[in-house]
């Protein structure tokens, strides 16, 4: 599809997005206002700058989507019927990736500032803070926590079983709230031969009240997609590195209650908006600062920020 040059972004809504906009208003303004078109060869400097920070990884991502890629190729390879890899090789291709982003960091800051988007580059580089030995070793313990907790998650013993078809594997999917494309991209989907269906999460990080809110996000999209009552959707939540997983159902009720929050979340973000129609937002200096300013120093958009946040200390 050719690509096509719009001045303002697409307005839409996902659950990340939610959290951003909680997190930080001005964080939410450079993440999903200020890098618009920060693309271009001859985009102004504060749209380059945010486009670029927002590529920006931090170790814990990049165990996250190692983790969520060893997955999905596990999946192709179960649902061609087809022998597992053993932990230590599961092991193996999470440490893969992280080597290669690690290794992009470290060597490849010129090609990052030139192409962000094809080049992987950690915040700690970028910033040149370092990596601490604790910290590498909590990474590492993960590491192999989390690929032991894969390789022993109950999807293998379901997808094995006869009539279980693989219905998505991290795949974009959307739906329209009042007519707004609501994005979501779950781990895994897949129906049993009983007609049930199951959306695993697979998580390398600790549980968190919002997981379920999350997951129900996802429960609505395949009640909405493919027209599935609720009452045959289980939401899996797999906590690998603790090795145990948590089954929700929810009710219609529930559902109704998950997409009235997605509206409210929605209508808070219009109230920065100058004109919703277009989705232009109000001015930059309308997106607060956050008050939690502890976590200043692991944003990706601290470049953008320092001098205001300097200026506000006093
Ligand atoms: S550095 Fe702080 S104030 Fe600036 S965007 Fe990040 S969290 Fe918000």
């Amino acid at each position: 599809m050719a690509y096509v040059r719009t001045e303002y972004p697409q307005w839409s809504w996902s659950f990340s997005r939610q959290r951003i906009f909680a997190s930080c208003l001005r964080r939410y303004y450079y993440t999903y206002y200020a890098s618009h078109n920060g693309w271009e060869r001859d985009a102004p400097p504060e749209a380059a700058t945010a486009y670029r920070l927002k590529q920006l990884a931090n170790l814990y991502t990049t165990l996250g989507d190692a983790v969520h890629k060893t997955a999905e190729s596990m999946v192709a390879r179960a649902a061609q019927g087809r022998e597992l890899p053993p932990v230590q090789a599961v092991e193996e291709e999470i440490r893969r990736h992280l080597r290669r982003v690690w290794k992009s960091s470290r060597e490849n800051r010129e090609a990052f500032l030139l192409r962000p988007n094809r080049v992987d580059m950690l915040r700690e580089f970028y910033y040149g803070t370092g990596v601490s030995d604790a910290l590498i070793e909590r990474i590492n313990q993960r590491l192999v926590q989390a690929a032991q907790g894969l390789v022993r998650s109950q999807v293998w013993t379901d997808l094995r079983r006869k009539g279980t078809l693989v219905v998505s594997c991290e795949q974009f999917e959307t739906i329209s709230l009042a007519g707004t494309p609501v994005y979501a991209v779950p781990d895994l989907i897949y129906r049993d031969g009983e007609g049930r269906w199951v959306v695993v999460d697979w998580k390398s990080g600790e549980e968190v009240e919002e997981n379920r809110d999350q997951v129900a996000l996802y429960v609505l999209f395949v009640q909405v997609k493919y027209a599935v009552p609720a009452a045959k959707i289980t939401a899996r939540l797999e906590y690998l590195i603790e090795e145990r997983w948590v089954e929700l159902q929810f009710s219609d009720e529930h559902l109704q209650e998950v997409k009235d929050k997605a509206l409210a979340s929605m209508e808070e973000m219009k109230k920065l908006l100058q004109d919703p129609r277009h989705n232009i937002p109000r001015p930059k200096e309308q997106f607060d600062l956050t008050e939690a300013r502890e976590q200043c120093p692991f944003c990706n958009f601290y470049e953008l920020c320092e001098q205001e946040l300097e200026l506000s200390a006093g």
